[in-house]
């Protein structure tokens, strides 16, 4: 089994993105591989960090142009080399991992980590793995990716490559494969696009960004053009996304408005034309999807090669001014699509959309080359414990003790991580079963109304790619952490009080249910398809925010035989009348962000498979909650273990003794 450590930053977000791409195509291309995804700055600089993160994106909203002040300072390796002082932390954390992990190739999407390489093996020779730097810049490559050294150089093009020359860094070292984007790219589209010509609609695809929100005029200017199509994405802004829908009502099917996605590699393949900003990973998903792109926002500093990489090369144009969007799209389309052709012909020459694979297939090429003598630690898996006696592989048949947690919300409601994130989080903590239930609210109440307007549960129209998102993800946890993913809703049934409101969990639901059922349709659904209906945080709880949803508690005698189990515990509340009343239970995070994992979680006793773990909540019997906690003693000993506590330690070595949190709340 060879080791691939791949070391990202979020700042930015073309980093992460070649992070998680190459990962996916190292475990697509390789059963023999273990890839690990790790953001030093996230672990070792905790909350600080997301603070530096949010200055950051709140400079590169507000002053584009002090962030490009910034970036020249960072274009100095001295200043580099003086910050890393401050990096001991990151450097010590580093040294650990390295030694603990022993990879076999390690992989760096973010400059800052080959210079703490290099100062950890001074004797560069001597490190024991092949270290290879993925360059995310285009064209004007800050200089801190190269002042220190790599063993390989990947870049997105050519001509980036040649700039990396010219500064110096041997050619032999320079590999041009192109940036790691989606293996989504290398997908054909059901529906191929045709040629602009004639009675076939232009499709266009409008990615607003930040601070751009008077683009009103511009897209209506956009609509007079003829066989116009318009998509148009507005991000997380639900306000802009409302004004937008009105704004456009009239032009019916030629305008569709989506909020936040995360189907841009199928958008970009399935339209003519991108507008947007010139961000690191769009900027490249264009390039690989073929899809010519409008550049109406530059932030100076690092999207300045991104978008002299459009206009030098002819990849679609930069406009100084947005409302130049409209005169430029037509021309584009005109005397039988000729600028347009041309810029697809150019995207055709440089258009890499398989760049993930290539570069999979590198680094598993340097992992051979590496020594593999040495003895190796397995530490990329949590380790097992007496708690659980057999891995994933072993026989089914065996029950053990399984940690769960079925009240878990992502991005694609008012979560924090996205499901991937979600997925990784929880597999690195060792957690054997986990259920994602975003909000869907509930149209025919006007508090659901709200909800929706606000972003704040699944829209009906990406309930599909909910589910599809989901289903990938379980193949992927099952694989690398033997945990399982199941897909289900939280169906916010919302009235006016508190008493006429209820909040109810589909647990491993199959496929969408219509978010306009009464309750009791709502359950006979969910148990059609297996599922379990639980209710959530059922009586008066403390909340961040949330209303109290008593309707189900209220109506219990009504609603017992209906409903599966009831959250006995929801984060930190306890919710004692539902064990007075001998009801079935479960303890749930009701997860938002990473802190709340620090909360109830339900233990099962059964075999580690869906429809035993469905079976063993119905039926409640070898069912206990217990309240998660780290083992502060570890992580107070040493600094080093934030970073590694999260891929290294099984959290059950951690539960077991601190038996004293544990409710032994064996139902029979
Ligand atoms: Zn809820
Ligand atoms: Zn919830």
């Amino acid at each position: 089994m060879k080791k691939v450590l791949i070391l990202t930053a979020g700042f930015g977000e073309g980093h992460n993105a070649a992070a998680r791409n190459l990962r996916d195509a190292l475990e697509f291309i390789s059963d023999e591989v273990q890839v690990e995804v790790l953001d030093l700055f996230e672990s070792t600089y905790g909350s600080m960090n997301t603070l530096a993160r949010s200055a950051y994106l709140n400079m590169v909203q507000y002053a584009p142009k002090l962030w490009g002040g910034v970036y020249n300072l960072l274009d100095n390796s001295k200043f580099v080399e003086n910050r890393l002082g401050g990096f001991t932390k990151l450097k010590n954390a580093l040294a650990d991992i390295l030694h603990e992990t022993q990879p076999d190739c390690v992989v760096s999407t973010y400059p800052v980590y080959a210079h703490v390489i290099q100062e950890l093996y001074r004797d560069y020779a001597e490190k024991p793995f092949t270290f290879i730097t993925v360059v995310t810049d285009a064209i004007t490559v800050n200089s801190a990716w190269y002042s220190a050294t790599s063993d390989i150089f990947c870049v997105a093009n050519e001509p980036t490559a040649e700039v990396m020359e010219k500064a110096g860094v041997p050619a032999a070292k320079i590999r041009s494969l192109g940036f790691p984007v989606s293996l989504q790219f290398t997908e054909e589209p059901a529906v191929p696009l045709r040629l602009p010509l004639g009675e076939e609609p232009r499709k266009i695809l409008y990615v607003i960004g930040t601070g751009k929100k008077k683009a009103g005029k511009v897209i209506e200017r956009l609509l007079s053009l003829a066989n116009v199509q318009l998509t148009i994405v507005c991000g997380r802004d639900a306000e802009l996304k409302a004004k937008l829908m009105e704004r456009t009502s009239e032009f019916g099917e030629r305008v569709h408005v989506l909020g936040w996605t995360n189907q841009m590699p199928k958008l970009l393949l399935t339209h003519h034309v991108v507008i947007s900003k010139a961000g690191g990973a769009i900027t490249q998903e264009a390039i690989a999807a073929r899809c010519p792109m409008i550049v109406n926002q530059v932030i100076p500093g690092q999207e300045e090669g991104n978008a002299r990489l459009i206009g030098d090369y002819k990849l679609g144009a930069v406009v100084e001014r947005n409302r130049e969007v409209p005169e430029l799209i037509e021309e584009a389309f005109s005397q039988k699509a000729k600028l347009w052709q041309e810029w697809r012909k150019n995207l055709l020459r440089i258009s890499r959309p398989d760049a993930a694979l290539t570069l999979a297939e590198l680094v598993l090429a340097e992992c051979e080359h590496t020594d593999t003598s040495r003895e190796k630690i397995k530490l990329f898996k949590p380790a097992d414990t007496g708690l659980k006696p057999a891995g994933p592989g072993a026989s089914a048949g065996a029950p053990r003790m399984l940690l769960c947690d079925f009240h878990i919300h992502t991005s694609y409601s008012d979560g924090k991580l996205t499901v991937p994130e979600v997925v990784d989080f929880y597999g690195r903590l060792g957690f054997d079963c986990i259920c994602i239930t975003d909000h869907l609210a509930d149209p025919r109440r006007l508090i659901g109304k709200l909800a929706r307007l606000s972003n704040m549960t699944v829209s009906e129209d990406q309930l599909g790619e909910y589910f599809e998102v989901i289903a990938r993800e379980r193949q992927r946890a099952w694989r690398k952490y033997g945990m399982i993913v199941m897909t289900g809703i939280e169906f916010n049934k919302d009235g006016y009080t508190k008493k006429t409101s209820a909040h109810l969990l589909g647990i491993d639901l199959k496929a969408p249910i219509d978010s306009a059922l009464d309750l009791p349709e709502t359950i006979a659904h969910i148990h059609a398809q297996g599922g379990l209906a639980v209710a959530s945080h059922p009586h008066i709880m403390k909340s961040e925010w949330g209303k109290n949803t008593l309707y189900l508690w209220e109506n219990h005698e009504k609603f017992a035989h209906l409903i599966d189990a009831w959250e006995i515990a929801n984060r930190h509340n306890i919710f004692d009348c539902v064990g007075m009343k001998r009801l079935p239970f479960l303890g749930n995070s009701d997860f938002h962000k990473p802190k709340h994992i620090y909360s109830w979680k339900t233990l099962l006793y059964c075999e580690k498979e869906a429809e035993a773990i469905k079976e063993c909540v119905r039926r409640n019997e070898h069912v206990s909650i217990t309240l998660y906690r780290e083992n502060n003693q570890l992580v107070a000993n040493s600094p080093l273990r934030q970073a590694t506590v999260s891929a290294t330690t099984d959290p059950r070595e951690i539960i077991v003794p601190s038996a004293a949190a544990m409710i032994g709340a064996h139902s029979h």
